[in-house]
């Protein structure tokens, strides 16, 4: 499968094409800020490579990729200020989770005391 979708907005954030306000990015994630904000500090972490959601996870690879994803969500969230306050790293999937962009993507949500359960 090809790295990149020319359809996928996040895809168009990795390529410049279109602009995201860019917190960190290495050579296999990028995270940037959520254009809609739901708490004070929201952001997204996406691999470089395409792939659709959890459930499109194939191979060691892909396995690699969700790794990167968390070491990411990681140093992302110590630079945000809330490493240590805490987060939460959400990967809305399916209908059901409302997952609305289908570039696989951690939702990083934080900066304020959350609720439990989500819903
Ligand atoms: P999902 O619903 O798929 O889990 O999450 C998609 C997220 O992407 C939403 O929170 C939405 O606000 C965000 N989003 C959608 N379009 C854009 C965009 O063009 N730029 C940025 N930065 N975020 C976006
Ligand atoms: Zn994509």
């Amino acid at each position: 499968m090809a790295n990149s979708d020319p359809n996928c907005l996040f895809c168009k954030i990795v390529s410049g094409d279109i602009p995201a306000d860019i917190v960190y990015r290495n050579e296999h994630v990028l995270a940037f800020r959520d254009i809609n904000p739901a708490a004070p500090q929201h952001l997204l972490i996406i691999p470089l490579k395409h792939i659709a959601s959890l459930n499109d996870l194939v191979g060691d690879e892909d396995t690699i990729i969700a790794g990167q994803i968390m070491q990411a969500a990681k140093v992302v969230a110590k630079e945000a200020g809330i490493g240590e306050s805490g987060y939460r790293l959400v990967f809305n999937t399916g209908p059901d989770s409302l997952q609305s962009v289908f570039h696989i993507h951690g939702h990083l949500i934080g900066g304020e005391r959350m609720g439990w359960p989500p819903f």
